[in-house]
């Protein structure tokens, strides 16, 4: 992680900030290292400081950057964030998406009057956003365990088996194959049910002839994935048929669209096209994508409003779903890394549509 402190340094003028006080704590391990559940950070040009609880110490001293100084704190952290500001007036900036009120409030109170605290939003995020080649290959193995899990739920077929059971599955063959959760709540979702986006895995056996949107992801190594593929469990009705292949055009096109460069929202547009084209431009309710690293959602966003432009080292989702009430639902959805050529896909499954029985 050397470097990123740097890195958040030369945010400052922009931010009108001489230190920042970093709580949240996937932004705190982004940072630092610091792996744990209590633990801050102060960055400024000449300081580097971590502060945790004594629960934390030993693992600080494993994990932590050795270019921060490591203080030990009551289990109120903030009680440790004046001594290593510099002298003089300060201008403290603090994550305003992260901190509440009363933390406010707290630092207020134990901060002297010469700091005065200034709101930043996103600064770390902003980092976080484009991916150093070690993490776009920590991202690529906790897609290999997904894909991998997958491939084990369908040879184990899904006809028969409820929502709940095939989900818990998959969830299980990928903590066999070495990550440490799934990196959100995994959908599967058939026939009808599968026209809600977010829908939750039920008690219900899947039957046969249905389109199953199966949504799921592998946390390794603090890093996410995020895939999503519709498979029949038999042979379908034409309309069933005539949309996936609709998805899967809009989708391929969303793909092709993704380069540096490009605002989020002209790449949304390019696989929403095609879904107005097939006539369903209704029926496509949700963004194209977003950026997934440490956590599974994250910058950039692809979407109708985004005016994020895509960078170099970007990895993000693109999903296009159609999904028609009462009826169904199709979801398909890559992981892929914007490169100097356009991108890479990150997800190696095939997307053409397969039956499972
Ligand atoms: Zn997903
Ligand atoms: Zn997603």
């Amino acid at each position: 992680m050397s470097g990123r402190p740097d890195r958040l340094v030369d945010l400052f003028a922009e931010a009108e900030i001489d230190v920042m006080l970093v709580t949240e704590l996937v932004n705190v391990r982004y940072l630092t290292g610091y792996s744990g559940s209590n633990g801050l950070s102060l960055v400024g040009p000449r300081t580097r400081t971590f502060v945790t609880d004594f629960r934390y110490v030993d693992q600080a001293a494993e994990e932590v950057d050795p270019a921060f100084k490591r203080v030990r704190a009551p289990e109120d952290l903030l009680e440790a964030t004046s001594d290593p500001l510099p002298a003089g007036d300060v201008r403290l900036g603090f994550e305003d998406a992260h901190v509440s009120v009363r933390t406010h409030v707290r630092l207020r109170e134990l901060l002297p009057d010469r700091v005065e605290l200034v709101g930043v939003t996103g600064l770390v995020e902003r980092l976080r956003a484009v991916k150093e080649p070690a993490e776009v290959e920590r991202i690529r193995a906790a897609s290999a365990i997904a894909d991998e899990a997958f491939e084990r739920l369908l040879a184990d077929g899904l006809v028969g088996r409820t929502e709940r059971e095939a989900a818990l599955s998959l969830e299980v063959a990928m903590r066999e194959l070495g990550a440490q959760r799934a990196s959100f709540d995994t959908i599967v979702a058939a026939g009808p049910h599968g026209a809600l986006p977010h829908a939750k895995p039920r008690d219900v056996a899947i039957e046969g002839g249905q389109l199953v949107v199966i949504d799921w992801g592998a946390e390794l190594a603090g890093y996410c994935s995020d895939c999503t593929r519709t498979v029949a469990t038999g042979e379908l009705d034409e309309q069933a048929q005539e949309v996936y292949a609709v998805v899967r055009a809009a989708q391929h096109a969303g793909v092709e669209a993704v380069r540096s460069g490009s605002r989020g929202r002209d790449i949304d547009a390019v696989a929403r096209e095609v879904i107005e084209q097939g006539g369903h431009g209704a029926r496509f309710g949700h963004g194209l994508g977003h950026g997934v690293g440490m956590e599974i959602h994250e910058a950039p966003r692809l979407s109708q409003r985004s005016e994020d432009q895509l960078q170099v080292g970007n990895v993000v989702t693109v999903e296009p779903g159609i999904y028609l009430p009462g009826a169904l639902g199709v979801r398909i959805e890559d992981l892929v890394v914007v490169t100097e050529q356009g991108c890479e896909i990150l997800t190696t499954m095939p997307k053409g549509l397969r039956t499972v029985s």
